[in-house]
C-alpha cells in the first residue's frame, strides 16, 4: 500500500525556484480551466457537449514545459490532477492565482523519472532540493513520485509516494468505538481516551495573538495546536490498530455539529482524522475500519437489545452518563453502552468474506491509502 511520506525543505533557494515552477504549474492548470470553460460556453449555445480528456488537454498542452521551465511529466500531472478533480466535483475547478490575497498554496507534481533523490535531497530539473530530518527518517528505497506544497506559513515540503509492506497482523479481536468531546473515544471494552484539550491551553495566546493582529505569531501557534492534536491522534488510533483486528465506529458528523456552540470541541476532537486514520492503519495490520450507524444506540440496552423506558432520551438526558436497563437489570456507562452497540450492529452486518477476515491468520488483500495527491 501507499503511504506519503513529507519532509520539509531547506534554504531561501529552494523557495524562490519552487515558487517559479508552482506559477508555471497555475499557468498549465488556468490553461485546463480556460480550455474547460470554453467548451461548457460552446456547450450551453448548443454545440458539442463533449468534455476534454486527459489525454485531449496533455496533447493540448503538450510543448508547453520548455517554455515554462517545467518537466513534461509535471505538465502531465497537472492535466491529470484537474480532470480527477473536476470530475470528482462534477463542475470546472477554480482558477490558481499566483499572486495577492487569494494566492493558491504552491504545488508542483512530480514523477519518478522526473525527479532524482539521494538519502537527503531530491533533484527536480536540475536544481537540488534538502531537507530536514535525513538522519532521522531517511527516505525508503521503494519511493516513487510526488508533490513539492507549500503550506499556509509559507514552507515547502517534499512529499513522496512510498510503497510501504504490511504491518504484523492484529490479533483476531473486534472492537466499537463511540466518539465524544470530553472522552475522546469510548470502546466497547469499557476503555477511554481522554480528550487531550489542546486548543483550550494554547487558545488564550492565541487570543492574545489575534487582538494584536500578530499573523505570524497566530500561524505559529495554530501549527503547535494542529502538531501536537495529531500526534495524540496519531498515537491512539495505533494502539487500536495494533490490538484490533475489526473497527466499528459510528457515524457521528463533526460538520452537522459543528454549527453548534459546541463547534470548538468538535474540531478540536478530530473526529474525521480519526476515522481516517483508523482505515489506513487497520489495513496495514490486515484488519479494517467501517461505520456503522449512531441511530439510536446509546438508548438501546446493548444486553438485551431492548429500548427500556430507563433510557435516556435526546438531548435533554444528555447529562446522564450511567443508566440501569428495566427491562434486563443491567447497569450502563451511557458511552461504553454506544460502543457495544456499535460492536454489535457492526459484526451482524458482517458479510461472510468480512468474517473471514476476522478468523484468518493469513493477511487479505486490503487496499487502502492515507494521502492521495496534493493538498
Ligand atoms: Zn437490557
Amino acid at each position: 500500500m501507499i503511504l506519503t511520506h513529507k519532509n520539509r525543505l531547506k534554504g531561501k533557494r529552494s523557495k524562490r525556484k519552487l515558487r517559479r515552477n508552482a506559477w508555471a504549474v497555475n499557468q498549465v492548470w488556468n490553461f485546463c480551466v480556460q480550455t474547460q470553460r470554453k467548451i461548457q460556453r460552446n456547450w450551453k449555445d448548443g454545440l458539442s457537449p463533449k468534455w476534454p480528456s486527459f489525454y485531449d488537454l496533455k496533447d493540448l498542452a503538450a510543448g508547453t514545459s520548455k517554455e515554462l521551465g517545467l518537466h513534461a511529466q509535471t505538465v502531465q500531472d497537472v492535466c491529470k490532477q484537474f480532470v480527477k478533480s473536476r470530475d470528482l466535483h462534477k463542475k470546472c475547478p477554480g482558477f490558481r492565482s499566483s499572486n495577492g490575497s487569494k494566492r493558491s498554496l504552491g504545488w508542483v507534481p512530480f514523477q519518478e523519472q522526473s525527479r532524482q533523490i539521494t538519502s537527503g535531497s531530491v533533484t527536480y530539473l536540475g536544481n537540488e532540493h534538502r531537507f530536514f530530518g535525513a538522519k532521522q527518517r531517511p527516505l525508503p528505497e521503494t519511493t516513487k513520485g510526488g508533490c513539492f506544497v507549500e503550506d499556509a506559513r509559507g514552507r515547502w515540503w517534499a512529499c513522496f509516494h512510498v510503497e510501504v509492506d504490511r504491518l504484523p497482523q492484529a490479533p483476531s479481536r473486534a472492537v466499537g468505538i463511540d466518539f465524544g468531546l470530553k472522552i475522546l473515544a469510548t470502546l466497547s471494552t469499557g476503555q477511554k481516551v481522554e480528550a487531550p484539550r489542546h486548543y483550550r491551553k494554547l487558545e488564550e495566546k492565541l487570543a492574545i495573538a489575534q487582538r494584536a493582529n500578530n499573523k505570524d505569531l497566530v500561524r505559529t501557534l495554530n501549527e503547535r495546536i494542529r502538531n501536537k492534536r495529531n500526534d495524540y491522534m496519531h498515537k491512539w488510533t495505533t494502539w487500536i490498530t495494533r490490538n484490533f483486528r475489526l473497527i466499528f465506529v459510528g457515524d457521528v458528523s463533526s460538520s452537522k455539529l459543528a454549527k453548534t456552540k459546541m463547534a470548538k470541541s468538535v474540531y478540536d476532537a478530530g473526529w474525521y482524522a480519526s476515522k481516517q486514520a483508523l482505515c489506513y492503519k487497520a489495513s496495514r495490520h490486515g484488519g479494517f475500519c467501517d461505520e456503522v450507524s449512531e441511530l439510536f444506540t446509546t438508548q438501546i440496552c446493548s444486553e438485551c437489545g431492548a429500548k427500556p423506558s430507563s433510557r435516556p432520551r435526546g438531548i435533554a438526558d444528555l447529562g446522564i452518563r450511567d443508566w440501569v436497563c428495566s427491562e434486563c437489570g443491567a447497569i450502563h456507562d451511557r458511552d461504553v453502552n454506544a460502543a457495544r452497540n456499535h460492536l454489535n450492529f457492526g459484526l451482524s452486518a458482517l458479510s461472510k468474506s468480512q468474517l473471514r477476515v476476522l478468523a484468518s491468520s493469513h493477511q487479505p488483500p486490503v487496499e487502502g491509502s492515507r494521502v492521495a495527491y496534493g493538498r
